[in-house]
């Protein structure tokens, strides 16, 4: 069994873990894992550079989450984790100072920089550095090449999304969301591959706008998801008309969807019509959503989708699997 997942950080990277523990129940591969192959494919809009070394946020909180080395409570970075050198480097006046880098993270960074120098595409660094982690499944950035999330504000300006998200809180109105690099990117090896030979493709609870938007803007992405022969399943980050944490009402605005579980339905879309999507999960805040999504022709059901703790989460994976034998 083959699944697919387009994550992004937090929200992916904890739903990525229910799916593993899942299939290990249902799939196992006599050594605590599972025999299916899950492929993620990762946001890279978010990563920058700074201080001279290449961070990309989304592809370290799959890797320390799926790794069990993420800092739990706060849901990225690492564990036991201190900022001794961001301290120092702000003393120097140096970098952002609403965007610390935690020291061991750092280690992380520096590793990825020197193998970038080396001449390794993004891919192959990933794999490189997933080594040490060994997350369970094949990570993969969206693409090798740099694209860069900027938000478009009122006035015009254009900021990296990281200067938006972290330093603004996402509290300044946004206009519109500019993947800056994205004319010379394309899917990195084994992308499209993935999206094709998979059994069932999952879009988790991850930002409908900056996070799995992204990967589907690199060019041939939406193509192989609208043509794949596996049924594509997503589950709603909104829960009751909010975003669970983090602030993806603020994306959701900029691009005039509202922010209801129906409403990002309606903007992946049923791959029926011109969408990405065959069927959509949402919480049982959002049951009421559920008639109307059928009507429309969606296959839908409502279940609890809070991602308490790994229990909870491999439950949320079931319940979107499970869609996936509802299908037409
Ligand atoms: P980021 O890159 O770290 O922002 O992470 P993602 O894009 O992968 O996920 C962020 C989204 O996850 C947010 O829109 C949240 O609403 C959603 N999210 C976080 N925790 C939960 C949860 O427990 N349940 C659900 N349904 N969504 C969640
Ligand atoms: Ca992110």
């Amino acid at each position: 069994m083959k699944v697919t997942v387009l994550s992004g950080g937090v929200g992916g990277a904890r739903f990525t873990r229910g799916l593993l523990a899942l299939l290990a129940e249902r799939l196992p591969d006599g050594a605590g894992g599972t025999s299916a192959q899950v492929t993620v494919i990762a946001n890279t809009g978010d990563d920058m550079w700074l201080h001279g070394v290449r961070v990309c946020p989304d592809l370290d909180t799959l890797m320390y989450t799926l790794g069990g080395a993420v800092h739990e409570e706060q849901g990225w970075g690492r564990r036991d984790e201190s900022g001794r050198v961001s301290a120092d480097l702000a003393a120097y006046g140096l970098g952002w100072e609403w965007f610390t880098l935690g020291d061991l993270d750092l280690a992380t960074h520096l590793a990825r920089t020197e193998l970038l120098r080396d001449g390794l595409p993004l891919s192959a660094v990933t794999q490189r550095l997933a080594q040490r982690w060994r997350p369970g499944v094949r990570l993969l950035p969206m693409s090798d090449q740099e694209v860069e999330t900027h938000v478009e504000l009122e006035d015009g300006r254009l900021i990296h999304f990281e200067e938006w998200w972290v330093r603004h809180r996402a509290g300044v109105p946004a206009r519109a969301f500019v993947q800056v690099g994205l004319e010379h990117a394309e899917p990195a090896p084994g992308v499209l591959d993935a999206l094709r030979q998979a059994d069932v493709v999952v879009v988790p609870p991850s930002n409908p706008v900056v996070s799995v938007g992204t990967i589907l803007a690199v060019p041939g992405v939406r193509d192989a998801l609208r043509d794949t022969a596996a049924p594509v399943v997503g589950v709603s980050p909104v829960v009751g008309g909010a975003p669970v944490r983090g602030m993806a009402d603020a994306c959701l605005a900029a691009i005039g969807v509202r922010t209801d579980a129906a409403a990002v339905a309606r903007h992946y879309g049923r791959r029926a019509e011109a969408g990405v999507l065959d069927a959509w999960l949402v919480d049982t805040a959002d049951e009421g959503a559920v008639p109307g999504l059928r009507a429309e022709g969606w296959t839908a059901a409502a279940a609890p989708t809070l991602m308490t703790d790994v229990p909870a989460t491999s439950a949320i994976a079931a319940e979107a699997l499970r869609l996936v034998d509802r299908l037409p």
